[in-house]
């Protein structure tokens, strides 16, 4: 899809509720169009990305995400009533992609534990973007063909460690690293290409493992990207000594697989791109601690219960829900999620302190990673 990304338009921000009392304010005149096309945000990023979770809970406790203390037996996960429904996830990707998103990315928690979760993907395989998930792999071997088939475009496994100690230590549920990977073997057959695999990489935790990943990837028609470990949520204990830089991940590899660096695929693509000197492909890190790229951040996320938030480091979202079950028309959900975009300052990694990263923060199962 062809966007003007010079022409800025005016967005006219109407509210629909009384931010004092809640109560509902006259709708807007019935010839009211909303504004639609590329919307711009205070610092003038336009809206592409779309990040849903589409659940909140997981069959691994990570412990960069959902650390066991935390999340344990008596954690509140939400009700199946608060959670979207398929329809409601597809009508908000339907108004989101009038005002410009050209990427979904499902997610949660763990997007494969939702039930019937193909149906929601034939649903917005219909709205023709491009149409992704992110997943911990321990059901994708089972549920590949039908994810494939359903017009799911492309898959990112999660995979930190190919050493099966340090990956059932980290996943903290003693999920065995050779299933991982069998899945991953699965959906390459089925036709998901390339596959990328997101290592998160903790200092002391995997970091030995950073040669032997890259080695074990390397022409394998698979990407790997490296993340630096980061301060989401409230619970993860994160500390600035427990990141590995990527200048340092590059480092490393390049020391023994030789690399090079080269130029993104589009503009404002979050990873890194480095390919192997001798052309057997290529890594990616993403740098979010070390070099934020808040100047070119295009995503949003819609949390499981419905709530949009501008940045993954957010303490509030603005709740859709409410417009979806109170008989808001297109018009007015279109017009308060261009509201919302429009007034968006975000810029969380590129102001991150130790005092920040210590705030109570919405937890990335939640809010979709
Ligand atoms: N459960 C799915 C999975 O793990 O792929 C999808 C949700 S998960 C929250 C999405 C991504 O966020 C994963 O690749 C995970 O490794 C990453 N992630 C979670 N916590 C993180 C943290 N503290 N720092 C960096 N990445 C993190
Ligand atoms: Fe679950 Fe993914 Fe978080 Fe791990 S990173 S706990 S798999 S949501
Ligand atoms: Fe985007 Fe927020 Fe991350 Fe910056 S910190 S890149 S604004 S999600």
């Amino acid at each position: 899809m062809a966007h003007d990304f010079n022409s800025r338009i005016v967005i006219k921000v109407i509210p629909l509720f009384d931010s004092r009392s809640g109560a509902a304010l006259p709708r807007p005149p019935a010839a009211y169009v909303a504004p639609t096309g590329t919307v711009l945000d205070t610092r003038g990023r336009s809206l592409r990305d779309l990040r849903i979770s589409v659940t909140d809970r997981c069959n691994f406790r990570c412990v960069y995400c959902m650390p066991k203390d935390v999340f344990d037996s008596d954690y509140q996960f939400l009700p199946h009533t608060d959670l979207l429904t398929f329809e409601e996830i597809t009508r908000v990707a339907r108004i989101a992609k009038d005002h410009g998103v050209e990427k979904i990315r499902l997610t949660g928690g763990e997007p494969l534990l939702r039930k019937s979760l193909e149906r929601l993907i034939e649903m917005l395989a219909k709205l023709d973007l491009d149409l992704t998930l992110t997943t911990n792999g321990s059901a994708l071997a089972q549920k590949a063909r039908s994810l494939y088939d359903a017009g799911l475009n492309r898959v990112t496994v999660s995979l930190d460690s190919l050493d099966d100690a340090t990956f059932r230590a980290m996943n903290d549920v003693d999920y065995p690293v050779q299933k991982v990977l069998d899945a991953i073997a699965t959906a390459a057959a089925v036709g998901f290409k390339p596959i990328k695999v997101n290592a998160v990489v903790k200092r002391g935790v995997n970091d030995h493992d950073i040669v032997n990943m890259a080695r074990h990837f390397k022409g394998s028609g698979q990407v790997l990207r490296f993340i630096e470990f980061m301060d989401v949520g409230a619970s993860n204990g994160w500390r600035m000594d427990d990141v590995i830089p990527s200048a340092e991940v590059i480092a490393r590899i390049h020391a023994e697989l030789p690399l090079q660096p080269i130029d993104p695929n589009y503009s404002g693509e979050v990873a890194e791109r480095w390919r192997y000197a001798d052309g057997s492909g290529e890594i990616g890190v993403i740098s979010s601690v070390t070099q934020a790229f808040c100047s070119t951040c295009t995503r949003a996320r819609l949390s499981t219960e419905g709530k949009l938030y501008t940045c993954l480091f957010a303490t509030t979202g603005h709740d859709l829900r409410g417009l979806l079950r109170t008989g808001a028309r297109d018009a007015d959900i279109a017009a308060a999620m261009a509201g919302i975009w429009a007034q968006r300052a975000d810029r969380y990694s590129e102001v991150r302190t130790a005092q920040t990263a210590g705030m109570k923060k919405i937890e990335m199962s939640y809010i979709g990673g």
